[in-house]
């Protein structure tokens, strides 16, 4: 008997279906459109990196690191990594090393046949040496009298230490892969892999797609869901003064925050409401000096604070701000306000992001207790909220993020961006009643009698080149039958072919709305609907 099992989405995760999607493509059409005017290109990323990549860039301490990445092993490290780390640890055992070098050299090998480590020449040399160590050791200590001997023979030992340090040189890396929770650290990676510092700075580049994180699934939070974002990133050259450029990383941050409002204006999304903050430097005192006070004022009010704030106060005491849990709310508002704590420059820098949003006539509202969760935020972050969405109403975050490159190994780089929720823009659009970009078909093509198929078949296609949705169905109807389809499908106009059509020249358009037809011929009609066309585009 066939399996029954029904098959669904996994939790968190979800189709995207037509007409939906029309509204999809808008949005990041509108985004494509409107990036592309403030010189911004697309990058396109891969979907899974190095979990290391994340973990260093993101932190280990945020939630979206330690708890919700979906991280997959990407090749035999576990394997060779626990055989070979017996390696390590019996040496003064040639016999019991033997062994656990079988199973190292057994592990590598199949690893290597299976395609779980790269090909390259160092590894082939590796297993291959591998392979030759063992059978020397093999037969250095084939029986027990030997053994003995073997303990102290300089021969063996050497070949233990040559075999622990091949066996050290199988290149495993990147052991663990995760499914991008954000793409900010890949661009990041990429901007160093590719050498951008070498381009005309800044480097300006958006993105769209999926992103990934084990989090509780509710409306407006997904487990995949989807971003579009855009960062901005400048190579600080040598010996290059940066309390000089505070006015002008002032005016990119401005004009990157302008470009996400006139991008969610340009939507029509409603409501929406730009929140502001500095979080200082943390390279300079004003944030760790900031965070120290935080700490001692946290750990005085720590009895009257929920668990989860307890332990940031020890993990990261700026997330305590976050905090939604009613009964902490009027303890925070009693808590020492960065903003009192800037140093002088990061003092300069957001009054001068404050006077860019004004020239630039983009509303805003101080927020103090905006920290974002990410770690490498610095100086400015923001947030934009939208209506129609709940609790989870954030369908922006951004900031800052200077010296991020340089901690994944790049060259010392600015850079600045943003992550759209591209999910919540839409809830937004639907609740507001602009959610229905459903384009019903335009000409449904009643045709009758083989004669005409002929017709009905150039038609379709000159209609449809001529950019209008046709439906054409593979077989002829009775034109009632025709219509009643035609109708159900909502189409707004049917072309019927008949015979004496055909023989005319003359061809019947019926408008579906109110049952009015007239006759055209072949260019005649395709000048009707265009002129139609170009109305409806026009409203
Ligand atoms: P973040 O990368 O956490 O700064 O998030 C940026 C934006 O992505 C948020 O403001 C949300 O709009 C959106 N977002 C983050 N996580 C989720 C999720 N699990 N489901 C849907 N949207 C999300």
């Amino acid at each position: 008997m066939a399996n029954k099992t029904k098959f669904q989405a996994i939790k968190g995760t979800r189709d995207l279906l037509p007409p939906e999607t029309e509204l999809w493509n808008r949005v990041e059409q509108t985004a494509r459109e409107v990036f592309g005017t403030y010189g911004f290109g697309e990058i396109r990323l891969p979907i899974f990196e190095p979990t290391e990549l994340f973990a260093r860039a993101v932190g280990d301490e945020t939630d979206i690191v330690s708890k919700e990445m979906f991280s997959f092993e990407l090749n035999a490290f576990e394997e060779i990594h626990h055989s070979r780390s017996k390696l390590l640890d019996s040496t003064d055992d040639a016999m019991r090393f033997t062994g656990y070098l079988f199973e190292t050299l057994r592990a590598a090998r199949s690893a290597w046949d299976s395609d779980r480590i790269d090909h390259t020449p160092a590894n082939r040399t590796a297993v291959q040496k591998l392979g030759q160590i063992y059978k020397r050791l093999y037969e250095g200590i084939a029986d027990d009298s030997a053994l003995e001997a073997a303990r102290k023979d300089p021969e063996i030992l050497n070949l233990i230490g040559e075999a622990q340090s091949v066996a050290m040189d199988i290149l495993v890396w990147p052991a663990l892969a995760a499914l991008r929770p954000e793409a900010t650290a890949s661009v990041c990676r990429a901007y160093i892999e590719h050498g951008m510092q070498q381009l005309p700075q800044p480097v300006k580049m958006y993105y769209t797609g999926p992103m990934f994180r084990r989090e509780r699934p509710q409306k407006g939070r997904y487990r995949q869901f989807y971003q579009i974002g855009a960062e901005v990133l400048e190579a600080i050259t040598p010996n290059q003064d940066v309390t000089k450029t505070i006015g002008k990383d002032a005016a990119v941050d401005a004009e990157v925050i302008e470009m996400v409002m006139v991008y969610f204006a340009r939507l029509g999304l409603e409501g929406v409401q730009l929140d502001i903050n500095s979080i200082g430097h943390s390279a300079l005192d004003c944030r760790r000096g900031y965070v120290e006070k935080l700490k001692a004022a946290l750990e005085k009010v720590k009895d009257k604070l929920g668990e989860d704030s307890k332990r940031r106060i020890e993990t990261n005491p700026l997330r305590v701000l976050d905090s939604k849990l009613e009964s902490e709310q009027t303890i925070i508002e009693k808590l020492p306000r960065i903003g009192d704590h800037l140093c002088a420059d990061c003092a300069k820098h957001y009054a001068e992001v404050k006077r860019q949003l004004e020239l630039r006539g983009v509303a805003y509202r101080e927020n103090w207790r905006l920290v974002r969760g990410l770690d490498y935020y610095m100086r400015t972050t923001f947030e934009i909220t939208a209506r129609g969405l709940g609790s989870q109403n954030a369908v922006c975050g951004g900031g800052r993020y200077d010296g991020l490159v340089e901690l994944l190994g790049g060259p010392p780089t600015k850079g600045i961006g943003f992550a759209i929720g591209e999910d919540r823009v839409i809830l937004s659009l639907q609740e507001a009643g602009k959610g229905n970009m459903a384009q019903g078909l335009d000409v449904y093509i009643a045709w009758m009698g083989e004669k005409t198929l002929a017709t009905a078949i150039r038609a379709a296609r000159d209609l449809r080149q001529a950019g209008f949705r046709v439906e054409l169905p593979p077989m002829e109807q009775k034109f009632g039958k025709a219509l009643g389809q035609a109708d159900k499908l909502g189409a707004r106009y049917a072309l019927i072919l008949g015979e004496d059509e055909v023989a005319s020249g003359q061809w019947t358009l019926k408008t579906l709305a109110d049952g009015t037809q007239g006759k055209y011929n072949e260019a005649g009609l395709l000048e009707f609907l265009r002129g139609i066309w170009s109305e409806r585009e026009r409203k």
